[in-house]
């Protein structure tokens, strides 16, 4: 048995380009079952997958490496469904994630500009359900007061009735209305680190069909949180609007349960981020692990053995051997 394994055996090492390497890699990879990491429709990444993988190849595009040691451990640490064979290895592939989760957001930016939404007041108008006399009231209400939301005011100074506000947010922002039927407030609050909640009003409400998770919101919706949250959970995910009072009901509850376990850490700049989510890496050796840009924040989830996930993507069975970091530039906190 040879000391050390050729990684590819029909090249000569004379021959061997980094470019030639990168190449080949990724045939090999495809040939191995690699599924792109941003794609959901090669399916849901299985933590631990590559334990049924007999020789893995490096993932990073800039690896050197020609040659692999057979004792080193190729499961882990698996970021994005790759293994690097060394840190520097690491490096490259999670500075390769941070400059595509920045590029996403640009891109999405630039391909979907704010777009104009119709006034609540006037889509309640159009609808029938109040007249001008009552929207001027309680514009004039929210003018004099200076706070509360115009649908607020409708409710509070026009009779008009909570629901009556949600089904006209909904048709502003073209969405459904959600019910909180079926929504375990244990499981859910395994989905996202708690500040998701709180900062964003992002509310995951309940997986359907082992592969959809609904997430709620109270009067907008948030379609940056829910890329970053399908590429996390490897799920698709559907956004839309909630009764006022059920999203705080529900909230609460979510709130009050046990969530993965979250480290809040501010680096000065992307290329120390890098360096410390390497480091992590590293010395947490991750059976996987993922970075998603979730508006000012990169959220890292790492899973510790291949057990941690349930049957749904790749949320969390019930937060043990699963991490939350999450990371913000600069400082804020
Ligand atoms: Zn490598």
């Amino acid at each position: 048995m040879p000391f050390l394994t050729k990684k590819l055996d029909n090249r000569s090492m004379d021959v061997r380009t980094p470019s030639a390497a990168g190449a080949e890699s990724a045939l090999l990879w495809e040939s191995d079952g690699y599924r792109p990491s941003r794609g959901l429709e090669g399916g849901v990444e299985v933590p631990g997958f590559g334990q049924s993988i007999p020789r893995r190849l490096c993932g990073s595009d800039e690896c050197m490496s020609t040659w692999t040691v057979p004792w080193r451990n190729r499961r882990r640490p698996t970021f994005e469904g790759q293994w690097g064979c060394s840190g520097r290895c690491v490096l490259a592939m999670v500075r390769a994630a941070m400059s595509r989760e920045l590029g996403e957001g640009e891109a999405g930016m630039a391909a979907a500009p704010h777009r104009h939404r119709v006034p609540l007041g006037l889509v309640l108008l159009a609808q029938g359900w109040i007249t001008h006399p009552q929207l001027r009231h309680a514009l004039e209400s929210q003018r004099v007061n200076g706070r509360g939301r115009i649908g607020d005011w409708l409710v509070a100074e026009c009779g008009l009735e909570a629901e009556q506000i949600t089904r006209g947010l909904s048709l502003q922002w073209s969405c459904p209305v959600l019910s909180v039927r079926g929504f375990v407030p244990e499981a859910m609050a395994l989905v996202m680190p708690r500040v998701f909640v709180e900062e964003f009003g992002l509310l995951p409400l309940r997986v359907v069909g082992l592969r959809i998770l609904y997430m709620g919101l109270e009067d907008r919706l948030d379609a940056s949180a829910a890329l970053a949250m399908e590429q996390m959970a490897q799920l698709k995910v559907e956004s839309g609007l909630l009764d006022s009072a059920q999203f705080r009901e529900a909230r609460r509850q979510l709130l009050q349960c046990d969530a993965v376990e979250t480290k809040m850490e501010t680096a000065v700049s992307t290329t120390a981020l890098a360096a410390r989510v390497t480091a992590i890496l590293e010395q947490k050796q991750p059976v996987a692990s993922r970075l998603v840009r979730l508006h000012q924040y990169y959220w890292l989830r790492i899973w510790l053995e291949s057990g941690a996930t349930g049957k749904s993507g790749t949320l969390p069975k019930n937060g043990e051997d699963v991490q939350d970091y999450v990371f913000s530039i600069g400082g804020r906190a």
